[in-house]
């Protein structure tokens, strides 16, 4: 759903390419996340492998009665999503046939384990993000090359478009916390929450019974948060390589959206009751300043000097954080990358205010 407005913005060379890309990764993980239309974990596993052969090359191919809502609709009208994917040209097919077989094998890699107190550690934390998100990064690149309107290059920058995956789909399990643990499929990694839940039960954090219980739970996401900010280098470097203005801005307004939630998520304890969701207002104010790389390092410098001043008022309070060295080092990383970039902006905007003001000492 988020993505739709930023499809929409892209060149119409490949919005199409981008939107049917979408459309097949959304059906395949509506087949991922629904835990009760198969009877068995093996034939949930067959259609996970078979999908890039059945509903990419049977134009007939349909599923009926997965997942919900629209979702459903999506599997039970596939033929429609089919028929424009196979009018898209070749190359465009591969990426994202060739994606898809391989996001597959890394959910079919997942549907036997339990996921019901989270992942066992950052290596498969991450190996999951990887399948889900970071692949997503790769055939984007892929698509955004092959129309044209990127360097053959950003296909081959692997580990940079893997690493702007990583930081939207960490955010999202950061964030969705609670809805996770209650759905019984949980992602933040034991060997991270175990540190914090003398229970041992990734549920200690939901309803914190003591005061050590709710700092025990915010000394967690304060790490997993730091974890994430450790990734934004990364993403500025992928976003610096970008030459066309609509696929800078398709690229961009997920991340800052996700650096702005990371920002409102840190040391929140409403990340353990509710969802923690930015204002809608601030989106908006996000997506008008998303035009280019001076106002992307704008916006992330403004949001890790943000988690700086949270993180030492509260350590002037006394609260000990055992991921503040950390957590520092991180947002320091990104004030440096983002300081002359920022600074630009800053200077624009003053000289914009300036002469608005003068415009208006003219007029009166
Ligand atoms: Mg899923």
């Amino acid at each position: 759903r988020s993505f739709a407005a930023v499809i929409r913005q892209l060149p119409s060379e490949m919005l199409v390419d981008v939107l049917i890309f979408y459309l097949v990764l959304r059906a395949l993980d509506t087949v991922e996340d629904d835990m009760t239309y198969f009877a068995t974990n093996e034939e949930k596993v067959k259609l996970l492998l078979s999908f890039h052969k059945t509903a990419l090359v049977d134009p007939e191919w349909t599923m009926m009665g997965c997942g919900e809502g629209d979702e459903r609709r999506l599997l039970e009208e596939f033929p429609k999503c089919h028929s424009v994917y196979a009018a898209l040209p070749e190359a465009s097919r591969r990426v994202i046939s060739d994606i898809t077989l391989r996001m597959a094998t890394g959910m079919a890699e997942f549907v036997d384990k339990d996921l019901g107190q989270g992942t066992t550690d950052v290596d498969q934390y991450n190996r999951y993000c990887h399948f889900v998100a970071g692949l997503v990064g790769e055939g984007l690149s892929r698509l955004f090359s092959v129309s044209g309107l990127e360097q053959p290059s950003l296909a081959g920058e692997l580990h940079l478009s893997d690493q702007m995956g990583l930081f939207l789909q960490k955010t999202n399990i950061i964030r969705d916390y609670l809805e996770d643990y209650v759905d019984g499929r949980a992602f933040w990694p034991q060997s991270v929450w175990k540190k914090y839940s003398p229970s041992g039960d990734l549920g200690y954090f939901a309803n914190p019974k003591t005061e050590e219980a709710s700092i025990a739970g915010l000394n967690c996401l304060d790490e997993l948060v730091t974890d994430a900010l450790e990734l934004a280098p990364d993403c500025l470097a992928y976003l610096s390589n970008l030459r066309c203005a609509e696929v800078f801005r398709f690229c961009a307004i997920p991340q800052v959206m996700a650096i702005a939630t990371l920002e409102k998520c840190y040391h929140n304890e409403d990340v353990f009751t509710g969802v923690v969701k930015i204002r809608k207002g601030m989106s908006c104010q996000l997506i008008n300043d998303t035009t280019d790389i001076v106002g992307v390092h704008g916006i992330f410098n403004r949001f890790a000097s943000c988690i700086i001043k949270k993180a030492n008022t509260l350590r002037k309070k006394g609260f000990k954080d055992p991921s503040y060295d950390r957590t520092i080092k991180a947002c320091q990383t990104i004030l440096e990358l983002t300081q002359t970039e920022a600074s630009k902006g800053a200077l624009a905007s003053l000289v914009n205010s300036t002469m608005v003001v003068a415009s208006c000492a003219a007029a009166s």
